[in-house]
C-alpha cells in the first residue's frame, strides 16, 4: 500500500557514444553527461516522460518499471 511505481531511464553506459541528444531532449534538465563519457539520471527530476529513450540515436536508453 503507498506504493507508487514509476518509469525511469535506465542507460546502458558501456554503449553510450555521450552524443548528448537525450541531455537537449530532457524537458526537465535531469540528464547529465557524467565525464564526457555516459549519460546519467538524476531520478529527482526526472518525470518519466521517455523522450530520452525515444530520441537516443544509439537506442542505450530502455525505460523501466521502479516501485
Ligand atoms: S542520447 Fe543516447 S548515446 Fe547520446 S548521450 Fe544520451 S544515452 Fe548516450
Ligand atoms: S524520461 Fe523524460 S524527464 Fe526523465 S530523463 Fe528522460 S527525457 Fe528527462
Amino acid at each position: 500500500m503507498g506504493t507508487k511505481k514509476r518509469l525511469l531511464p535506465v542507460v546502458e553506459r558501456g554503449s553510450c557514444v555521450a552524443c548528448g541528444t537525450c541531455q537537449n531532449v530532457c524537458p526537465r534538465g535531469a540528464i547529465t553527461i557524467l565525464r564526457g563519457l555516459y549519460a546519467t539520471v538524476d531520478p529527482a527530476h526526472c518525470v518519466g516522460c521517455g523522450m530520452c529513450s525515444r530520441e537516443c540515436p544509439a537506442e542505450v536508453i530502455r525505460m523501466e518499471v521502479h516501485t
